[in-house]
């Protein structure tokens, strides 16, 4: 069977007439990769670039953390794996997601290496070596339940699932045997520990039966940064690094909801960039947008900005969130449209359309210079930094730099 990607057409910077962009520093990628690969303490690097690449686009990402020493890459879906495959990327790549729907000859015909966690995936992949489809054996790796309650096979699965894998021992190989931390980014690591000693177990057991695999992973951006000496023992043998490699730290969160970042030597890959398309004067007691969710309260200065809620910029930020411009903060103002926000530049001296407003990123200007971070949005929009960079969306077209 043949799986037809179902491409994210998005806008090519070539076609792009609208001045909104997402800018993807890819210097910036390579420094995070090279932090994270420091506190990987020797652990290969897996970089998980699903999502396109966490909304910067997988593609060139991939390539750009392929020269630059990651070891492979994890995606969720298969047609994920396929796009990178079609973009030249060589390096492993582990389909975490686990659905191959009818497509398990596509998984391998396009070298791609399969999670698995149940007994219709062991046989759909041995049955193609049987009926010499494939050449066995199948490399898998196989994923382990261990308190994310998500994909994987469970502790009380396990034996059960052993015997089956002893089973196919001459159609499947276990390279790989990973799992999933929950709460890698608590303050406290009680939960992560208990995690890694339920995946020992594990191991164990499958190694009392004779399954031994060459890598164990569980690592994500949090376990892999932080700093606790308990945590360390998560790393294994590869690390999959997310969110960290896009520059964004993951909060060590304590139980009140506070946070504090477990690194500050990350730098922000995405910034987000607009123009001004409009400036006007308005009289005190105007309503702004949409329901007129602001009025000024003395005469006011608003400037209309072209990117809307269908760009990503979350409807959450009406009255919230902030942009900038001329190097100074301005507030959103209204409610968020579909194509369309406006800011308040009462404060802002000289603005004029056309200027450069950033909705995410830094900016420096005439009037100051400031950062607004993915993890500030995410704040304002009641999510977190993961959702806002994969919500920026297709009409954006992303331009690579090469500062
Ligand atoms: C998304 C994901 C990761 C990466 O998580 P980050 O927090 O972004 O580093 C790692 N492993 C699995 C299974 C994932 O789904």
């Amino acid at each position: 069977m043949n799986v037809r990607i179902l491409r994210p057409r998005r806008a090519a910077p070539a076609d792009a007439v609208r001045p909104t962009r997402a800018e993807i520093n890819l210097a910036a990628l390579r420094h995070n990769l090279h932090v994270v690969a420091r506190h990987a303490r020797g652990a290969k690097i897996w970089a998980v670039l699903k999502a396109d690449g966490y909304g910067h686009g997988a593609p060139a990402v991939a390539r750009t953390l392929e020269r630059a020493g990651a070891d492979g890459f994890c995606v969720a879906l298969l047609e994920e794996g396929i796009e990178l495959r079609e973009a030249g990327i060589n390096a492993p790549i582990l389909v975490m997601g686990g659905y191959y729907g009818s497509a398990h000859g596509e998984v391998l015909a396009r070298g791609l290496t399969p999670v698995v966690y149940d007994g219709a995936q062991l046989e759909a992949f041995a049955r193609l070596v049987r009926s010499g489809e494939v050449e066995g054996p199948v490399d898998v790796h196989v994923k382990i339940d261990t308190g994310m309650a998500r994909l994987g096979v469970t502790m009380d699965e396990l034996g059960t699932f052993a015997d089956s894998l002893r089973h196919y021992a001459k159609e499947l190989r276990v390279r790989g045997l990973m799992t999933h931390l929950a709460q890698a980014d608590a303050l406290s690591a009680e939960e992560t520990r208990e995690q890694v000693r339920l995946f020992d177990e594990a191991t164990a057991a499958l190694r009392a039966r004779g399954i031994v695999p060459d890598v164990r992973h569980a690592a994500n951006s949090a376990a892999v940064l932080r700093g606790d000496v308990d945590i360390v023992d998560a790393r294994f043998d590869a690390v999959r690094p997310g969110i960290a490699l896009f520059g964004v730290p993951p909060l060590l969160l304590s139980k009140d909801g506070g946070g504090n970042p477990v690194s500050d030597e990350l730098r922000p890959v995405m910034r987000v960039r607009s123009e001004i398309v409009d400036v006007r004067e308005i009289p005190a007691g105007a309503g702004i947008g949409y329901g007129a969710l602001w009025r000024a309260p003395a005469k006011a200065r608003i400037a209309t900005i072209a990117m809307g809620y269908a760009d990503g910029l979350s409807r959450q930020l009406s009255n919230k969130g902030h942009v900038l411009v001329r190097g100074k903060r301005a507030p959103i103002v209204g409610a968020v449209s579909m194509d369309m926000v406006m800011i308040d530049v009462t404060a802002h001296e000289g603005v004029s359309i056309r200027d450069e407003v950033v909705v995410l990123g830094a900016q420096e200007g005439p009037l100051g210079k400031d950062a607004i971070s993915a993890q500030e949005i995410a704040g304002h929009a009641g999510t977190i930094a993961w959702e806002i960079l994969t919500s920026i969306s297709r009409r954006v077209p992303r331009f690579y730099r090469e500062p």
